[in-house]
């Protein structure tokens, strides 16, 4: 756990945040300034930057992750209507907690922003 990330922390169960999903290696929640009427987090529970540090060794955390995206999805009930799964890298790529997450966004009609 980084000492100063706030994702850790969320996933660590310290800040009291309650998981819409949780396993061993995945903590996900709601994120804090939804976009959409479903915007949840899926992050891993180890420390990881971003997308751009993984490699083959973290395959199994990744199907995890999108594991969890899948059943949050059916859950929250946006499986047949469809949702984006996306993660940010680095400032140009929009990153603003440097602690890699996929963003669930769903619940409406989503435009592609650039
Ligand atoms: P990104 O900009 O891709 O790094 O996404 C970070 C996301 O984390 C943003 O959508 C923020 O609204 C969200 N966020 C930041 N701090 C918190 C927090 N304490 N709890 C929940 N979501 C947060």
């Amino acid at each position: 756990m980084e000492i100063d990330c706030i994702f850790c922390k969320i996933a660590s169960g310290a800040m009291g945040v309650p998981p819409v999903y949780e396993d061993e290696e995945v903590f996900a929640f709601g994120d804090i300034a939804p976009v959409a009427p479903v915007h949840i987090l899926i992050v891993p529970k180890r420390h990881i930057q971003s997308a751009h540090e993984l490699t083959e060794t973290d395959a199994a955390l990744l199907g995890k992750m999108f594991s969890a995206a899948r059943k949050i999805a059916g859950e929250t009930g946006i499986d047949e209507t469809g949702y984006r799964l996306a993660t940010n890298i680095g400032p140009d790529g929009g990153q603003s907690v440097p602690h890699l997450h996929l963003h669930l966004i769903g619940g409406r009609k989503l435009k592609w922003e650039h």
